[in-house]
Formats: structure tokens, sequence, C-alpha cells
């Protein structure tokens, strides 16, 4: 997967250099590369912003710096000719609402390219530009609270894909019975050595190596865990995934 991160501060995705996300960039499974938005301005100042068309506070990103930046990093208008499968993410608090389901959509594709937004965020004609030119054009924010920009969305989005991606985490099972995942419910809690600590046991069932009691007791677990603390996630089940022990649960 390739994915471009374009940005007014590009030193904000070094992170991704890090852990799981820069092994998969290191081993080529992840081709992502941060670009600097100033790069694409034409003034000596480097504008990227202008004030609000109507008045207002703040100043709004130009559509005109943002469009020859996603153009050439999107391939459109270059020798290759428009990307057919750049998916373009932009980050705002008015978007839908990321989740395991949207990073799960997003990890099916071969090009994202995500536009990370500053100040009172991106000129609406671009997004409204590129869904009209046939691009897929994706507004999502990761939560119902304002950042200062879209670098920590940026952040949030691509880590959650990449894991996804074959072969960036070592285990493709741990993917399996996590939280969001297919079976809809909170993960069960999880232990480690030791087996008592600060006066506190872990669950006997684990330690009993009796792997179909343990699948049990997992899965009452993290129904329990759901229905305490994610009700509309238990309401949202499909009641014929559930069996008679779930039900008591
Ligand atoms: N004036 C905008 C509004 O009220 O919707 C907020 C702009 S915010 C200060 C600047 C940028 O931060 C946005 O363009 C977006 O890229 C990013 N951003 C802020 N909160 C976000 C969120 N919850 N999810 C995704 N991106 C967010």
């Amino acid at each position: 997967m390739r994915i471009d991160v374009v940005t007014i501060f590009p030193d904000y995705l070094s992170a991704l250099d890090l852990s799981l996300v820069g092994k998969a960039r290191a081993s080529g499974i992840l081709d992502l590369r941060v670009h600097d938005l100033r790069d694409w301005t034409t003034d000596r100042h480097r504008t990227v912003d202008d004030t609000p068309f109507g008045g207002g506070a703040g100043m709004v990103m130009r559509p005109d710096v943002w469009g020859r930046a996603i153009d050439d990093v999107s391939g459109r208008g270059s020798e290759r000719g428009a990307d057919q499968g750049a998916h373009l993410l932009l980050p705002t608090p008015s978007g839908d609402t990321f989740t395991q389901r949207t990073a799960e959509r997003l990890a099916e594709a071969d090009h994202l390219v995500v536009a990370c937004g500053r100040y009172e965020g991106i000129d609406a004609r671009v997004a409204e530009h590129y869904r009209a030119t046939g691009t897929t054009v994706s507004e999502l924010s990761i939560g119902d609270y304002v950042l200062n920009g879209g670098e920590v969305a940026a952040l949030v989005m691509i880590e959650a894909v990449a894991r996804l991606l074959p072969g960036v985490v070592g285990n493709p099972h741990s993917l399996v019975e996590e939280s969001h995942g297919a079976a809809g419910l909170l993960e069960y809690p999880v232990y480690t050595k030791p087996p008592t600590w600060a006066e506190h046991d872990v669950p006997d069932v684990l330690l009993s190596g009796h792997h179909a009691r343990i699948e049990r007791w997992r899965r009452d677990e993290a129904l329990r865990r759901t229905v305490v603390r994610r009700p509309d996630m238990v309401e949202a089940l499909d009641v014929a995934g559930l069996d008679a022990h779930d039900l008591q649960v």
C-alpha cells in the first residue's frame, strides 16, 4: 500500500518511523511518503492560508495550493494520468466517525492520500472538486473533539490501517479477537506473569490448561465487559450469532 501525507508540519509524522509501522515501511509493505504542503506554494512567503470569505475568526487553507499538492501526490495530471486507486482522506471534526470498519475498508485500498488541515480547515471546494472529478473522498473525524490540526488524526488512521496489512502484525491471530473485531465485542481482560501480584490473582481458569473452558471464559468476559462499558455495541449484536450461554451473561 502507498500512503502520501501532506502537511505543513512534516516532522509531526516522524512517529511513523517507529514500531510496527516503521518496520512495515522498512520492509516495503508500506510505502509511506510525507510531504510539506508549502512545496506547492508559489509566493515567496510560502503562503498556504487566507482570510475566510464572509468574515469571521481564523484563517482557511487555500484550495489552489491543496489542489496542486493533491494532484501531484495522487498522480493526477502527470504522465501516469489520474490515479484510479488514490483515495483522498480529509481529517475533519465534521466528518464521518473513523472506526475499525473504516480502517478495514481503507486497508483494501492501493493508495491513500491524507490532507492534514490546520487553522479553520481546508476550503470546502477541495472535497467538492475531487468528488466531482471521480476521486473517492472520505472526510473523517477521529472523535467528537477539536484538534489543532489533522496530523494526529492522520497518525491514528494510518496506524489503525497499517496494522491490518498482511505481514505487519507478527501473529495475525492477535487481530481476530481484538476489541471492535468481527465478533462485535470488546476484548476480554488479559493477564501475564506473575500469577499473583499485589494480592490480586489471575483467574484460576486461565491457569487450568483447559482450552475449551478458557475459550468459554474469555467469551463470557468479553460479553460482560461489553454490556457494562458499551451497551450500544450489545444492541448492535446479531442475535443469531449468540448461543444459549451468551444470553445468560
Ligand atoms: N473549524 C473546524 C471545525 O470547527 O470543524 C476545526 C478546524 S481544526 C482547528 C484544524 C484541523 O484539525 C482540521 O482541518 C482537521 O484537519 C483537524 N482536526 C481537528 N479535529 C479533528 C478531529 N476530531 N478529527 C479529525 N481531524 C481533526
